[in-house]
């Protein structure tokens, strides 16, 4: 969508004035008065910092939700202390208090609105979680050879044969049928999706030892319970420490 856009508050701008202006008013259609409202906005990882002009997802201070320097590891990257840091609120975005996060000292189009700004960005699951953390696990299992967490060709053959067969029993609501591993290169993130909800706890029991089996099925579990709409406060808490062990 924004290939070939350079400036994002040009791109956007009829758009927001659009959104602000039945925001403000309403939408009338046949004599009844809608109220219109924003509930979120979503865009992967590089969108998300062209349309917020904040640091790529690669920088010291890119993180969205907190104000730490991120440290290098292994030519990446990594923000490693979890929940200690300062969250990252609306105020303090506006306010550009942590300079380092913004690449424009102006406002930026999104701003205009009356949303908080770090609160309805979402992050992207699909992006984050299934084409990201769920096909890096898969890849390193299957393609990296010689490290503490590679499978044996004679487990990567069995892992596969059991996702062939499983597309003999796959529902019709999935809409991609599971496939062998020898095509892991061109699996689609609703295929990692289903792979990390439904094929991987029961596929991978017998494949992994305890301990990395344990380590999957806690990002398993947690990103079921936030995929559940109806998810109570102490659902989300369950998760999010899930998360930090995972
Ligand atoms: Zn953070």
């Amino acid at each position: 969508m924004l290939i070939g856009v350079k400036n994002a508050d040009e791109y956007l701008s009829e758009f927001v004035n659009e959104v602000k202006e039945l925001a403000e008013n309403g939408f009338a259609y046949k004599n009844k008065l809608y109220s219109v409202g924003i509930r979120c906005f979503i865009m992967d990882a590089p969108a998300r910092s062209f349309v917020l002009g904040i640091k790529g997802h690669s920088g010291y201070y890119s993180c969205t939700r907190c104000l730490q320097k991120g440290e290098m590891v292994k030519n990446r990257v990594a923000f490693l202390k979890i929940g200690m840091d300062p969250h990252r609120d609306n105020n303090s975005f506006r306010s550009r208090s942590q300079p380092e996060h913004h690449n424009k000292k102006d406002l930026t189009v999104l701003e205009i609105l009356s949303i908080d700004i770090v609160k309805q960005v979402g992050l992207d699951y699909m992006h984050i979680v299934c084409l990201g953390v769920v096909r890096t696990l898969l890849k390193s299992w299957v393609k990296k050879k010689g490290e503490p967490y590679s499978l044996t060709s004679w487990k990567i053959g069995e892992l596969s044969s059991e996702l062939k067969n499983l597309k003999k029993s796959c529902p019709y609501e999935f809409s991609r049928k599971s496939r062998s591993l020898d095509e892991l290169d061109r699996f689609k993130a609703t295929e990692l999706r289903q792979f990390l909800l439904y094929y991987g706890p029961f596929v991978l029991k017998p494949i992994l030892s305890e301990k990395r089996y344990e380590h999957f099925l806690n990002l398993s579990l947690a990103i079921r319970i936030l995929l559940n709409s109806n998810c109570s406060l102490a659902d989300i808490k369950m998760a999010q420490n899930l998360l930090i062990d995972f």
